[in-house]
C-alpha cells in the first residue's frame, strides 16, 4: 500500500501532472469566459429581437384597430384583441382612447377596461404621437399611437415576453458548458500524452543529474530536440565531462605518486586496511614489505634532481615487474594481486595480500633485491643501487596499516644495519631497540658536540719477535653517566643517524695527529684506522684522507685503513676508485673481520689489499671448532703464497698464539699482549719495551 501511495504522490507531483492540470484549468477558464461572453451578447441580441418584434406587432395592431378605436367600438375591439392575445408572443394588451380611458384589455394586461391608465409610457406615446418602448424584467412593453384618418384616435399597449421571441440565453450557456466538458474529457489525456512526450528529455536530464550525484560521471545525455532542452543537455554533458576530469585529477593527486605513477602512501594504507580486514575474516595471512634504497641519496646528489626522478621511475618499474612476476608464478586463478606503492623519497612498499607460507615473503624480498641490484642505465650512466627490505607478516606482526608499516620499517632498518641488499623479518625485540636507539642518537649528537669521544690504541705485535708492528685506533665514548663505552654500543646508531662521517673524520684526524706527534718524538708507530661503509662510500673520502695526512704531517705509509669484508665486496669497481689514489701515496689497506663475509677468497685476494685481519671469532673458536681451524689455516696459507701480511685478531691465549705461529701468521692483536689503551699508556707501554708481549712470544 505504501509504495502505491508513494508512487501516486510522486505522479501527482510530477511535471506531467502539473502541466496537465494547468491545461485543464486554462481550458475550463476559457470555456467559462467564452460562455459568459456568449451569454451576455445573446441576451442583448434577444432583447433587440424582442424590441423589433414588439414594435412591428404594436404597429400592425394599431393599424388594424384604427377605425374601431376612433369609434370606441368596444365589441369589435374585443374581437380583434382576443384573436391577437392568443398568440404566444403577446402576454397582454390593452387599448385606451386619447383621454387614456382603457377601452378594452386582455387577460394579463396592466389595466382593466374602464380604468384610466397612469402608465407614463402611454403618456409619452400620446404626447409625442410616436411609439414608446420600455423593458420591464423579461417583458418588452410598447405603447403605439393609433391614428385614424390622420388623427390621433388612441393608444395600444402590447407586452411581449422576450423568451417568446428568441431562445433563452441560459440554454446556450448550458450547451456551451457541456461542449467544454466533452472537450476536457477528450483533450486532457491528449494533453497529458503530448506534455509527457515533450518533457521526455527533462526526464533524461533528471535521471542523469541523479546518477551524477551518486558519482557516476562518465555518461552522455542524448537529447536531440533542437530546442532549449538540447542546449541544456549539451551543457550538462560538458559539465559532467569537466567534473569527471576534475574528480579523476583530484583522485590522482590524492592517491597516486606523481613521480612514479605508483599508488601513494594514502592509497597503500587504505588497501592494507581492506586486505587485513578480509584476511581476518577468512583467516589467511599476508605481508607488508618496506623497501629503502641503499645509496640513493648519494646517487641522487650526483645525478641531479630530474635524473633522480628518472631513476625512481626505473626502480618503480622493476618493482612492479617483480611483483607481477610473483603474482604470475603463483598461478592462482583470481588471487588478489600484490600492490607496489611509493611512500616518498626512496621508500617503497609492497603488499602481498595472501601468503601460503611466510617463506614466500622472503622469496619476494630476494627477488626485489636481485632486481634492484642490477645496474640502471640513466642518461648514459650506469648506476648501482641496493635495497634493504623489512617484512611484517599479518596478522602475526600487526593487523592495521600503521602497525604493519612501523614494524616493516623497523625490520628494514635492521636489514640496513647488516650492510644493505638484505631483508629481515620483523621481531618483537626490534620495537624496544628502536626506542633505545632514539635516546642513544640524541646523546651521541651531544657526545660529538661536547668532545666526549676519545681514541684508544691497541698494539699489533709481531709474532716473530714480540715487537710492536703498529697500533689500531679504536674509538671510545666517555659517557657522562655510563662511563667508557665501546664502539659496539654506538657505531651502528652513528651510521644510521648519519653521525658516522663526523665521528670517523674525528678519529682519523685525532689518530693521525697523535701518531705524527709520536713520530716526531722518535716513536714510529704505524696506525690502522677503521673506516665505515658510509664513510667509504662518500665521494670525497680519498681527498679527505689526503687532506688529513697533509695537515697532520703523518707520512702516508704510516696510515693503514681497515675496511670490512662486506664494504670491500659491495661494489668492487668503486672500491678500486677510492683506494687507488691513496695506495699511490703509500696508504695501506686491510680487510677487517676477514672470513665473516663469506665472500670468495680467491676473488678477495685479487683486490689491492695489503693486510688480512682474521676475525677474532675464528681465533677464539680454533681450539674446539675444526671448521674455524681450517678457515684460519686456509687464510694463512693463501696469504703466505701471496706474500700478504695477516693480523690475527683477538688472541687471548698462548695456545692460540702457538697455533697461529705454527701456521705462519705474521702479526697478532689481542688481550694476551695488550688491551686497547689511551695514548699515555701506549707511550709508556712502548717505552717499557712491551715486556709482556715479548714474554708472551717467548
Ligand atoms: P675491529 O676493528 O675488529 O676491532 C677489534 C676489536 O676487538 C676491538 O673492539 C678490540 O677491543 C677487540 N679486541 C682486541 N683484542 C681482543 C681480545 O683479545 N679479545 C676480545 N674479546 N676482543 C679483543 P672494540 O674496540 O670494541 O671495537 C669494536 C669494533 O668497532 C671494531 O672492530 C671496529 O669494527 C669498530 N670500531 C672501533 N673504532 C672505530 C672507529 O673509529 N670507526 C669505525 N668505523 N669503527 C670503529
Ligand atoms: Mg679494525
Ligand atoms: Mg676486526
Amino acid at each position: 500500500m505504501a509504495p502505491l501511495r508513494h508512487a501516486l504522490s510522486r505522479m501527482m507531483r510530477s511535471l506531467v501532472m502539473k502541466f496537465t492540470v494547468l491545461c485543464a484549468i486554462v481550458l475550463v477558464a476559457a470555456t467559462l469566459v467564452m460562455t459568459g461572453i456568449g451569454y451576455v451578447s445573446k441576451s442583448r441580441d434577444n432583447r433587440d429581437t424582442a424590441l423589433a418584434h414588439a414594435g412591428l406587432m404594436s404597429q400592425l395592431l394599431a393599424v388594424n384597430i384604427a377605425e374601431q378605436t376612433s369609434l370606441r367600438d368596444a365589441r369589435r375591439l374585443t374581437v380583434s384583441l382576443s384573436a391577437f392575445s392568443e398568440r404566444d408572443d403577446v402576454s397582454g394588451t390593452y387599448v385606451a382612447d386619447v383621454t387614456r380611458n382603457v377601452l378594452v384589455a386582455t387577460d394579463g394586461a396592466q389595466f382593466a377596461p374602464g380604468e384610466r391608465t397612469t402608465d407614463a409610457l402611454v403618456h409619452g406615446a400620446l404626447g409625442s404621437v410616436d411609439m414608446r418602448v420600455e423593458t420591464v424584467g423579461e417583458i418588452i412593453r410598447v405603447a403605439h399611437p393609433v391614428m385614424h384618418l390622420g388623427r390621433l384616435a388612441g393608444v395600444v399597449v402590447v407586452d411581449v415576453p422576450i423568451a417568446a421571441v428568441s431562445r433563452p440565453a441560459s440554454e446556450i450557456f448550458q450547451r456551451q458548458i457541456f461542449v467544454g466538458l466533452i472537450a476536457l474529457v477528450i483533450f486532457l489525456p491528449l494533453v497529458a500524452f503530448v506534455v509527457r512526450a515533450a518533457l521526455g528529455p527533462i526526464h533524461k536530464l533528471t535521471e542523469a543529474a541523479r546518477l551524477a550525484s551518486s558519482r557516476k560521471l562518465d555518461m552522455r545525455i542524448d537529447v536531440r530536440t533542437g530546442d532549449e532542452l538540447e542546449v541544456l543537455a549539451n551543457a550538462f554533458n560538458r559539465m559532467f565531462a569537466r567534473l569527471d576530469a576534475s574528480m579523476k585529477r583530484i583522485h590522482r593527486l590524492a592517491y597516486v605518486d606523481m613521480v612514479t605513477e605508483l599508488p601513494n602512501r594514502e592509497r597503500f594504507r587504505k588497501e592494507v586496511e581492506q586486505v587485513t580486514r578480509r584476511a581476518e575474516e577468512s583467516g589467511t595471512a599476508g605481508a607488508v614489505l618496506f623497501l629503502d634504497l641503499d645509496r640513493f641519496k648519494r646517487v641522487n646528489d650526483s645525478l641531479g634532481l630530474g635524473e633522480g626522478d628518472r631513476l625512481l621511475e626505473a626502480v618503480a618499474r622493476r618493482l612492479r615487474e617483480t611483483a607481477r612476476g610473483w603474482d604470475l608464478s603463483r598461478g592462482e586463478e583470481g588471487a588478489e594481486p600484490s600492490l607496489v606503492a611509493r611512500l616518498g623519497g626512496d621508500e617503497f612498499t609492497v603488499l602481498l595480500p595472501t601468503l601460503r607460507d611466510p617463506a614466500d615473503a622472503a622469496r619476494v624480498a630476494r627477488h626485489i633485491i636481485d632486481a634492484v641490484r642490477r645496474p640502471f642505465e640513466i642518461s648514459g650512466h650506469r648506476v648501482f643501487l641496493g635495497v634493504s627490505v623489512g617484512v611484517a607478516v599479518f596478522p602475526r606482526d600487526g593487523a592495521d596499516p600503521e602497525t604493519l608499516l612501523r614494524h616493516a620499517d623497523l625490520a628494514m632498518a635492521a636489514a640496513k644495519r647488516t650492510g644493505g641488499n638484505a631483508f629481515e623479518f620483523f621481531e618483537s625485540s626490534m620495537n624496544k631497540t628502536a626506542f633505545e636507539r632514539l635516546v642513544l642518537e640524541g646523546e651521541l649528537r651531544e657526545a660529538v658536540r661536547d668532545d666526549q669521544l676519545v681514541v684508544f690504541y691497541q698494539p699489533k705485535i709481531s709474532i716473530k719477535d714480540g715487537s710492536i708492528a703498529g697500533v689500531e685506533a679504536l674509538v671510545r665514548w666517555n659517557h657522562p653517566t655510563a662511563g667508557l663505552l665501546s664502539p659496539g654500543t654506538f657505531i651502528q646508531a652513528a651510521e644510521e643517524c648519519g653521525l658516522i662521517g663526523e665521528i670517523g673524520d674525528w678519529v682519523m684526524r685525532r689518530a693521525c695527529t697523535e701518531m705524527a706527534e709520536l713520530n716526531k718524538r722518535g716513536m714510529t708507530l704505524p696506525v690502522a684506522v677503521n673506516v665505515s661503509a658510509v664513510q667509504f662510500e662518500d665521494e670525497g673520502f680519498a681527498d679527505a684522507v689526503i687532506e688529513t695526512l697533509r695537515e697532520t704531517g703523518l707520512p702516508a705509509s704510516m696510515l693503514e685503513l681497515e675496511l670490512t669484508e662486506s664494504v670491500a665486496m659491495r661494489q668492487p669497481e668503486r672500491v678500486l676508485e677510492q683506494i687507488e689514489p691513496l695506495r699511490a701515496r703509500g696508504v695501506g689497506f686491510a680487510i677487517d673481520d676477514f672470513g665473516t663475509g663469506h665472500s670468495s677468497l680467491s676473488y678477495l685476494t685479487r683486490m689491492p689489499f695489503d693486510v688480512f685481519k682474521i676475525d677474532q671469532s675464528f681465533v677464539r673458536d680454533m681450539s674446539r671448532d675444526p671448521h674455524a681451524r681450517i678457515v684460519v689455516e686456509t687464510i694463512l696459507a693463501m696469504a703466505k703464497a701471496l706474500k700478504l701480511e695477516t693480523v690475527a685478531e683477538g688472541v687471548e691465549t698462548s695456545e692460540q698464539l702457538a697455533f697461529l705461529r705454527e701456521q705462519g701468521a705474521t702479526l697478532a692483536q689481542g688481550y694476551l699482549f695488550a688491551r686497547p689503551m689511551p695514548l699515555n699508556d701506549l707511550v709508556r707501554y712502548a717505552d717499557s719495551g712491551n715486556a709482556e708481549a715479548r714474554a708472551a712470544i717467548a
